[in-house]
């Protein structure tokens, strides 16, 4: 199905995950707004080829655990296509594989800050732009999870499996308070997804070594989660609001 003309913020979308969300996405109609934080040539990559496939996009970068940098971004689209209609929260980070008791404040405090605070600032700007509590015309919001969040990532980092346990009490309580503003909010919990945070974490075997745990005995593709992303954003998923669901391969 296509959703022709609509504009949909993707943080994060550089790579991985969220650059697969922009490809289908653009691909079903939507204008894409890339978000990213550091990687230039990756986003510029990406919108070129949404671009050459006969989509619309444009990369724009900025921190999502920043505020100053949220709300530029949003203005950037304000600027340019006058209106939002779907949010995707993909931006996320993993750290080092730790034990609590050698964690330090600073990697907490950035782990939340980038997670949890920045999704939750990007939904406020959106709600502020679709709500039509504010004059909007209503949208969808879809959150990326994890199945950190049930699992608890214990020995490898409880302090990102503790964000995303945030993300689906957010998740919940946002779907709530906007569900009679024509917002539907949801979040996708993705089992090991074959992305480069794996190695960013320092484990870039990660994905070879957890297969075995997977009752499905492989990774995901980022494709494979884009899909439940943008079904959540579509029509077709009209009646599903305050949903957390998994595509982990059973895990
Ligand atoms: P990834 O391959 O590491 O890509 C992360 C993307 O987020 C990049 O485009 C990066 O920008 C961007 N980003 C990082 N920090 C940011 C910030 N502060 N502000 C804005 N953008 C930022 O990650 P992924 O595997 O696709 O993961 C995407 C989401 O899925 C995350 O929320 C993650 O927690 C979740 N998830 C992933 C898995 C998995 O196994 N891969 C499993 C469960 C959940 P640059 O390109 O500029 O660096």
């Amino acid at each position: 199905m296509s959703d022709p003309g609509k504009t949909l913020l993707v943080t994060g979308g550089g790579r991985g995950i969220g650059a697969a969300i922009c490809r289908i996405g653009a691909a079903r109609g939507y204008r894409v707004a890339v978000n990213y934080a550091e990687n230039d040539a990756a986003a510029k990559s990406l919108v070129e080829d949404i671009e050459s496939a006969g989509g619309t996009a444009f990369a724009v970068r900025g921190d999502v655990g920043s505020e100053p940098d949220v709300l530029a971004i949003f203005e950037a689209i304000d600027r340019k296509w006058g209106r939002l209609d779907a949010l995707v929260n993909n931006a996320g980070v993993v750290d080092r594989k730790a034990r609590i008791d050698e964690m330090s404040a600073a990697r907490i405090e950035r782990m939340m800050r980038i997670n949890i605070v920045g999704s939750l600032l990007c939904a406020r700007e959106a709600v502020k732009r679709m709500s039509t509590r504010h004059g909007g015309q209503g949208g969808a919001i879809v959150n990326l999870s994890s199945i950190a969040a049930t699992l608890g990532g214990s020995g490898e980092y409880v302090d990102y499996a503790a964000s995303k346990g945030a993300i689906n009490a957010f998740t919940i309580g946002l779907s709530k308070e906007v569900a009679t503003e024509g917002i539907r909010v949801n979040a996708v919990s993705p089992g090991i997804i074959d992305t480069e945070i794996h190695a960013s974490g320092g484990q870039p075997h990660r994905v070879e070594a957890m297969r075995e745990f997977v009752p499905m005995k492989r990774a995901g593709t980022a494709e494979e989660i884009a899909h439940a992303v943008l079904w959540f954003l579509s029509d077709e998923a009209s009646y599903a609001t305050g949903s957390v669901m998994n595509v982990s391969g059973g895990r």
